[in-house]
Formats: structure tokens, C-alpha cells, sequence
């Protein structure tokens, strides 16, 4: 059993942009990549779990979806990153769906599929809807401060961990998860 680093997509590993619905639109954040090898050579598995509502609203056609994530497949992989996985939600938020955060739904199917061990793994987020999956799928947290994080911060949210941004939470993590 691996462990993972779950990571939300928009504002935790990619600039945060309203209904990003263009590959174009796809900047990774500063240091993300480079974190994320590093985790992947101490044998983390890193998977990318994301609430996509505007599909269900018809803002992101499921072709663009695919387009973007190609693209953040094709930036890791140009600094040797590889995901373990992209589950995402693709729901509407009155759908009733048991995947979109802050259900734990995503982070359960990828634990099961990728054989990993929910109990040592970490999501990273800058919402608490992250956090929460997270907590609920039996995992620890930690809250980024790019996207929404400084509001999210501002809310109090009992993260196990806050740090600047993805690279400076997976660094803590690798070095134990001390805060
Ligand atoms: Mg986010
Ligand atoms: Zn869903």
C-alpha cells in the first residue's frame, strides 16, 4: 500500500482562474512541479482530485476538460512528473453526488484503484471543501495558501498543516509533516 499526496487542481497546483475552460488558460504554480518529483522519487504516489461543476453547467464543454488536463499532463511530464492519477467531479453541486468535495468520494476510488493507504496520505488544498474530503477520507491536511487559501486560512479551518504554497507543503510533508 502507497501513500499519496492528493492534491486539488485550481489554486493548489495550477493559478487559479474563474472556470479555467482553456488549455492556454493552464499555469502551473511556481516550485509545484519540482515538489512533486521529489515526492514521487521518495515513492508517494501523487494524484489529483478536482470538483469540475462547470461541466455540469455547460461552461466547459467534457472535450475541454480532456484538453486540459493533456496539458497539465504534458507541463509535468516536461519537468518528469508523473500523476498517478485525475479523478474529478464533473456534478453539479445539487446533484446529490457522493464525489464532490467535500465528500471524500474521489479520494476513496483512487485509494482503491491505486492500492494506496488513505491513513498516511496527505490532501492538499486551498479550500476547505479539500480539507474536509480529506479529513473525511481519513487522511491528513494541508492548506495552501495560494488560490483561496488566505481566505480559507482566515476561516480557521483545523488544517494539520499550512504552508505558502504546494511546494512548501509537500517539503513539510517529506520531512515528516512538522508543522
Ligand atoms: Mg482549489
Ligand atoms: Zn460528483
Amino acid at each position: 500500500m502507497r501513500r499519496a499526496l492528493f492534491l486539488d487542481r485550481d489554486g493548489t497546483l495550477n493559478a487559479e482562474v474563474n472556470y479555467l475552460r482553456r488549455p492556454e488558460d493552464l499555469v502551473l504554480i511556481g516550485g509545484a512541479a519540482g515538489a512533486l518529483r521529489e515526492a514521487r522519487q521518495h515513492g508517494w504516489a501523487v494524484v489529483v482530485v478536482t470538483n469540475q461543476a462547470g461541466v455540469a453547467r455547460g461552461l466547459i464543454p467534457p472535450e475541454a476538460l480532456v484538453a486540459i488536463h493533456a496539458k497539465l499532463v504534458a507541463e509535468l511530464a516536461r519537468e518528469q512528473v508523473t500523476l498517478d492519477g485525475i479523478y474529478v467531479c464533473v456534478h453539479h453541486p445539487d446533484a446529490g453526488c457522493r464525489c464532490r468535495k467535500p465528500e471524500p468520494g474521489l479520494l476513496l476510488t483512487a485509494a482503491a484503484e491505486l492500492e494506496i493507504d488513505l491513513t498516511r496520505s496527505w490532501m492538499i488544498g486551498d479550500r476547505e471543501t479539500d480539507l474536509e474530503a480529506g479529513r473525511r477520507a481519513g487522511c491528513r491536511t494541508a492548506l495552501v495558501l495560494t488560490g483561496y487559501g488566505q481566505t480559507t486560512a482566515a476561516s480557521g479551518y483545523p488544517a494539520d498543516l499550512i504552508a505558502p504554497d504546494l511546494a512548501g507543503a509537500v517539503q513539510r510533508i517529506l520531512n515528516g509533516g512538522a508543522a
